[in-house]
């Protein structure tokens, strides 16, 4: 019973159902495989404190975002309609340096 419920919570958190490029899912720990365009949001219960992606831009580095108060630099995200922003944007200092904002599900690239 218990791995009925933990397949449709799986399903129902799961990308399929998201029409838009890219979705999120929860997590208590950082994911062992890395699915192309999903955003994860690592929590413990009400805490949050990573979202974690692959760069959109191929490269396939992990992408890690503080969500916690106390450290620096800080992102917030928001979802509306099942659609994740997260601000401000996301920029790479070193590797591809790649510099986008996700927003309502998509990546919108900066110069
Ligand atoms: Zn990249």
């Amino acid at each position: 019973m218990k791995k009925i419920l933990s397949f449709l919570k799986e399903l129902f958190t799961d990308c399929f159902l998201n029409k838009n490029d890219y979705c999120y899912k929860r997590l208590e720990n950082e994911p062992e495989f890395y699915k192309n365009k999903t955003i994860y949001i690592i929590s413990e219960e009400e805490f949050e404190w990573v979202i974690m992606f692959k760069c959109p831009c191929g490269c396939n580095e992990k992408i890690k975002l503080n969500l916690l108060e106390s450290s620096k630099p800080k992102w917030t995200y928001f979802i509306k309609d099942k659609n994740i922003s997260i601000f401000p944007s996301v920029e790479r200092v070193n590797g591809c340096k790649s510099h986008f904002i996700v927003n309502k599900g998509y990546i919108e690239w900066s110069e």
